[in-house]
């Protein structure tokens, strides 16, 4: 569009100003801001609230399920959120119903107590690499506790290797990074083995530096990606198994306001979490575990029902992209991301028109997640980013909200050039 005469530019815009008065009209209410499960997606597990009877609350080992006890999970539910995340059970913690809980536990604790160094809170500035774009939660903890993000750009294939090197090699204030490496949030990229193995390799200066490697769509796949090396794996490897925690949850898997959550890391990060667990909770919700194991059963299992999810959730994804490529590719206006799995589709719009597609998207009836967030401190610098969560709403939702979108995208773009 850049290309064109102001002429044809004032007219392709006088035309899409008539298709977004007659979308507006119609007077929808959207809403593609959150990744949640739809009803649908839920109701594939609803035998999670009938398949355990009165009488059965005893785990494998005779454990008493309905009682105190046992604080990083039932063996049988550390087996199963193993196989998830690829380490053996005893590598395993289960906790409650949410994984960013554990992420928060595991930065509040830092902050508090350390990592067998000085507690964060009191050294002068503590620092955290957060790859943008991001999941605006995980900025959202730091933010909590005053940990300065510096954002590093997510390439193609991963983190910017030589950038985090760079930061985290000279400067021991960098205490932790973020990153979600199968079907990033918001992004969808899948990091390669490659970029794996060199980052599992990297020697922060920092001895309590941490990575939380977060695998919320660790399964969810919706179309078909080989397979990834695991974090945790390649660490050991690499002679630096006390470099990541690797977190996930069966929120997005059975139910995302009742599954499970569990992580995994080496032998002494492991007893750091039990050591302040411990203080915290007698024991997580051992029914929910037995619920899930009983239900789920194992890998087999999960990815049995994760291809029922993907039967419902592709479609909505397919309608995401054809409506990108239909209505704005080769405008040269903005790009997006190709994801083969998890809950969202990165935009990138005409850099400085975000905000403002935002503001004609709500006033046409269509919510959009807040711009801006899937940045540190809500700033996107480019005013570029927008994160398209389409797994909520119904399929003809969403092929209405992507027509409304795209036109939002391209008379934002119009204005600017015009
Ligand atoms: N991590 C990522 C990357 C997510 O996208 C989400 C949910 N949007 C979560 C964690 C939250 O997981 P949980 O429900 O287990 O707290």
């Amino acid at each position: 569009l850049r290309k064109q005469s102001k002429a044809e530019l004032v007219s392709r815009l006088e035309e899409l100003k008539v298709r977004y008065e007659e979308l507006s009209a119609k007077k929808l209410s959207l809403d593609i801001t959150r990744g949640k499960p739809s009803a649908d997606v839920l109701s594939l597990s609803k035998q999670m609230l009938t398949c355990l009877s009165a009488d059965e609350f005893s785990a494998e080992d005779k454990t008493d399920c309905r009682n105190y006890g046992i604080l990083d999970g039932l063996p049988e539910a550390k087996k199963l959120c193993g196989e998830i995340l690829e380490v053996p059970a005893e590598n395993v913690f289960v906790g409650g119903n949410s994984s960013l809980a554990l992420m928060f536990d595991i930065v509040s604790r830092a902050m508090t107590h350390g990592i067998g160094a000085t507690a964060w809170s009191k050294l002068p500035e503590v620092k955290a690499v957060c790859l943008v774009p991001g999941y605006d939660r995980h900025f959202a903890i730091c933010e909590h506790f005053g940990i300065k993000m510096v954002p590093v750009e997510l390439k193609e294939d991963g983190a910017d290797i030589a950038e985090v090197k760079r930061l985290v090699e000279s400067d021991d204030s960098f205490k932790m990074m973020w990153m979600v490496p199968r079907h990033n949030n918001p992004t969808g990229q899948t990091f390669s083995n490659d970029n794996l193995r060199q980052l599992a390799q990297i020697k922060p200066k920092a001895k309590d530096f941490r990575i939380i490697c977060d695998n919320a769509y660790v399964v969810h796949d919706w179309y078909e990606v080989g397979p990834q090396v695991n974090f945790l794996k390649a660490c050991q490897d690499a002679g630096n198994e006390d470099l990541a925690f690797l977190v996930g949850s069966t929120s997005k898997i059975t139910f995302a306001g009742a599954g499970l959550s569990f992580l995994a890391g080496s032998p002494a990060n492991l007893k750091w979490i039990k050591a302040h667990a411990f203080f915290q909770t007698i024991g997580y919700d051992k029914i929910n575990m037995l619920r899930h194991v009983k239900f789920l059963k194992n890998l087999s299992g999960v990815k049995a029902l994760m291809k029922k999810h993907a039967e419902l959730i592709k479609p909505k994804f397919d309608a995401t992209l054809d409506a990108l490529e239909k209505n704005i590719a080769g405008k040269g206006i903005a790009s997006w991301t190709n994801p083969k799995g998890g809950y969202f589709v990165g935009l990138d719009v005409l850099p400085g028109t975000a905000k403002r597609v935002d503001q004609l998207a709500v006033s046409a009836g269509l919510k959009l997640t807040k711009v801006g967030s899937t940045y540190p401190y809500g700033k996107d610098p480019k005013d570029s980013n927008i994160r398209i969560a389409p797994t909520f709403p119904g399929l003809e939702e969403v092929k209405k909200a992507m027509e409304l979108l795209c036109v939002c995208v391209e008379l934002a773009a119009l204005e600017k050039l015009t």
